[in-house]
């Protein structure tokens, strides 16, 4: 099997290799392609253990330190974002999306139309161009697998099950480090504290989204394309041992629930291996030990990201991309240090209401274009909102 791993050098790229190397059939895999960004020592690191055809850096500026390093190897080098679209058309059967937010997109998109599996970790396609991804999948034959390990934990309850038969999916959350913070500590919540997350080891940004609850917000719009489902089918419920990575009721009040060790590596092994699964090495859930699962309702004047996805979710028009572009402006504002952390739900609050963007709520991009300048219309938006 050819492999492409977009964003390798990050948390899931890193997970994803980690997966090939402890495949019991890794001589099968062909890794073709890695991209990253600025880690280049990663990058040729990597390159050179898994004799990789081509590397690509985003960042054109780390294209000479990129060929110094790999100049006395057959490895083809390129940089830029055309040269991530030509990966994508590299001749793959498997290509995981894992680099991080809206510059993701483009070469997602593009995939999609090369190669025959795609697994979806970057929830930014989704979010910004859910129905040109299904659309273009189905017109390809592309088979789109999901990465995240809530959707992931719902396409596994809904194998062999009609979606007809749905009444509704719960995506658990872990409520992230400041679950039972007051309003005012959040207030003057940290970068570094909202890095901390109790469960799960993730990327910087997915981290802060995920103490704002930005990031379930984003999920919810992520599970209302993948899985076709208008937004009152839509709930999340804060559990957070992150144990049960989500659930589903269907009409006769019977609930499937995909459980499992808080990992990636378990969702990427099963969208690599779909739709066999192979041998995880890593011990498993000790029930026992556990004791209990807790669970709680999400509060939504601490978390109000999850009421800003409800404005969109109950929109068919282009929001998504906006709302992900506020959410992108404000979290490099909190990264920063320009406003405080409950600044950024704010802040995206702000540009939603704007009267620029109110009138696109029933725009639908229908093409990437259209995407990428509602994306770059919003970000100038919420950059110009100032805070005292
Ligand atoms: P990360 O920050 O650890 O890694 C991001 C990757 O993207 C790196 O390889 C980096 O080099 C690359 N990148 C950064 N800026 C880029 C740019 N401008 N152009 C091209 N490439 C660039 O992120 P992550 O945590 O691995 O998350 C990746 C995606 O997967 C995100 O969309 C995230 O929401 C999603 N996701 C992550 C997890 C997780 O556990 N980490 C879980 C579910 C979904
Ligand atoms: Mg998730």
């Amino acid at each position: 099997m050819k492999i492409i791993i977009f964003g390798s050098t990050g948390s899931i790229g890193q997970s994803t290799l980690e997966v090939i190397r402890s495949q019991s059939d890794k001589e099968c895999l062909q890794v073709l392609a890695i991209t990253g960004n600025d880690n280049i020592e990663l990058l040729c690191k990597d390159a050179l253990e898994f004799g990789v055809k081509r590397v690509v850096t985003a960042n054109k500026k780390k294209l000479p330190e990129l060929k110094e390093k790999l100049s006395s190897y057959n490895i083809e080098v390129f940089a830029g974002e055309e040269a991530l679209l030509e990966v994508a058309q590299m001749d793959a059967d498997w290509i995981i999306s894992a680099i991080v937010g809206f510059k993701g997109v483009p070469p997602t998109l593009e995939a999609v139309k090369y190669c025959k599996t795609v697994a979806i970790a970057n929830k930014e396609t989704l979010v910004c161009a859910g129905e040109i991804l299904i659309n273009t999948a189905n017109l390809y034959g592309t088979t789109l697998l999901p990465v995240d390990s809530e959707h992931n934990a719902i396409f596994q309850c809904l194998k062999n099950e009609s979606i007809k038969t749905v009444r509704k999916i719960t995506l658990t959350a872990s409520g992230g480090p400041f679950r039972n913070w007051t309003l005012s500590q959040m207030e003057k919540a940290t970068v570094n504290q909202a890095i901390a997350h109790p469960t799960w080891s993730m990327g910087t940004r997915i981290s802060i989204d995920s103490a704002t609850m930005f990031n379930k917000s984003l999920e919810l719009i992520e599970a209302k394309y993948f899985f076709h489902l208008n937004e009152k089918f839509l709930d999340v419920l804060i559990h957070p041992e992150s144990i049960i990575h989500s659930m589903v009721l269907f009409h006769d009040n019977s609930v499937l629930a995909q459980l499992g060790p808080n990992d990636m590596k378990y969702a990427i092994s099963y969208t690599m291996n779909y739709p066999n699964r192979k041998s995880m090495t890593s011990s498993e859930i000790d029930f026992a030990s556990l004791k209990k699962l807790t669970f709680e309702s999400p509060d939504l004047k601490r978390f109000p990201a999850l009421r800003l996805a409800r404005m969109v979710l109950k929109t068919d028009g282009g929001l998504g991309v906006v709302f992900n572009a506020a959410k992108e402006i404000a979290l490099d504002r909190f990264i920063s240090g320009e406003i405080g952390f409950l600044d950024m739900s704010r802040l995206v609050e702000k540009v939603l209401l704007s009267s620029e963007i109110i009138k696109l709520e029933h725009t639908i991009p229908s093409s990437l274009n259209e995407v990428i300048d509602i994306n770059n219309y919003t970000r100038k938006i919420a950059s110009d909102i100032k805070f005292i």
